[in-house]
């Protein structure tokens, strides 16, 4: 059962309401649902010590097994990508991990940088790949110019952030004026989510911070002067959006 609680939890990340409703707790942390924006998040944030741990072990070393498979997925999302600007630009691929959409968009002439978090697979990014423009950063502490991508990915990233404010305002910043940021999350409002939330694949306790739906995404992408131009079909309980500058 849920109940209604406005005690001991910190404001909606996204919208700052405080009428939030619990959901379930899973590994002793909280799930809620906030009432205005719709957003499922886990209340109080994790520790950020705890929330870097899920990267230390060994989280893409799954990417290294599947390499084949993911370097086909990242050329593929590279020449969709690259069809939909004039000319080759500068690209940054927001939670590189082994640095496959690096690799793919360097191949189609883009000057492409990398950056994640996870020393893994940076590693792999460097030595196995090659690539030289990968560094262990997050988008809030780059040195990159303002407005200098002409297109910024961010697959599976946006869920795990430290601050949804601050990571929307960096994408925002450092985008060229005809820019485009594709976003992959996953998608709570998808017709294949369990209604027991829990039992969704993509609840993942200190890892998932927020489940968004397309609404609430649109929400955050609006307070920072972006919106959604293209919305992807999928099979997968994932939201797959084109955003630009408003
Ligand atoms: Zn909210």
């Amino acid at each position: 059962m849920s109940d209604r609680t406005d005690q001991k939890l910190d404001n909606c990340p996204l919208c700052r309401s405080h009428r939030l409703i619990k959901l379930f707790t899973l590994k002793k942390e909280q799930f809620v649902r906030c009432e205005d924006c719709g957003l499922v998040h886990i209340n109080p944030k994790p520790n950020s010590k705890v929330v870097l741990s899920t990267y230390q072990s060994g989280y893409s070393h799954s990417y290294e097994k599947k390499a084949d498979k993911k370097i086909k997925r990242a050329v593929r999302y590279v020449k969709r990508l690259s069809k939909k600007i004039k000319n080759t630009g500068r690209w940054l691929d927001v939670g590189c991990s082994a640095g496959f959409v690096v690799k793919a968009s360097q191949d189609e002439g883009f000057e492409s940088h990398g950056i994640d978090i996870d020393p893994d697979g940076l590693d792999y990014a460097k030595n196995k790949l090659n690539l030289t423009n990968v560094s262990q950063t997050t988008i809030e502490n780059t040195a990159f110019e303002d407005a200098s991508f002409d297109i910024i990915s961010a697959y599976d990233v946006i869920e795990h952030v430290e601050n949804l404010h601050t990571f929307t305002a960096q994408l925002k910043a450092l985008l060229a004026p005809d820019g485009l940021i594709d976003l992959i999350t996953p998608n709570l409002n998808h017709w294949t989510v369990p209604s027991d939330l829990k039992r969704w694949k993509e609840i993942k306790p200190s890892e998932h911070l927020y489940y968004f739906n397309k609404r609430n995404l649109q929400n955050l992408l609006r307070r920072h002067n972006l919106k959604i131009i293209q919305t992807r079909f999928t099979l997968k309980a994932t939201l797959k959006v084109l955003v630009t500058h408003e």
